[in-house]
């Protein structure tokens, strides 16, 4: 940990390459399902980690990409733990949720 890593914004749904980020919007089903998910292919072990989600604990992510807190890799083996950019993102800023409301 120190460094800041930038993470390359995926080619479509398909690319899972490591160091990747990508945005998934669901939209309402029911009452209300609508949100945005926002992951990240860590680059350590390949897994993909969830950075951001509109229902649930999750990170904020700032309009020019720069995520807060730090990213720690939640699987198992792992210990990647970094500060992280996702270098194209122009989704605006997204705050934290904390799942409790
Ligand atoms: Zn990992």
């Amino acid at each position: 940990m120190g460094t800041n890593a930038i993470f390359v914004k995926a080619v479509d749904k398909s690319d899972q390459r490591p160091g990747t980020w990508h945005r998934v919007q669901t939209v309402q089903v029911g009452t209300h399902l609508e949100g945005i998910n926002v992951y990240a292919y860590c680059p350590d072990c390949g897994r993909r980690c969830g950075l951001h989600s509109t229902h649930g604990r999750s990170h904020a992510i700032r309009g020019d990409g720069v995520v807060h807190p730090s990213m720690i890799c939640p699987h198992a083996g792992c210990d990647y733990h970094e500060f992280v950019t996702l270098d194209g993102w122009t989704h605006g800023s997204l705050p934290m949720h904390d799942g409790e409301t």
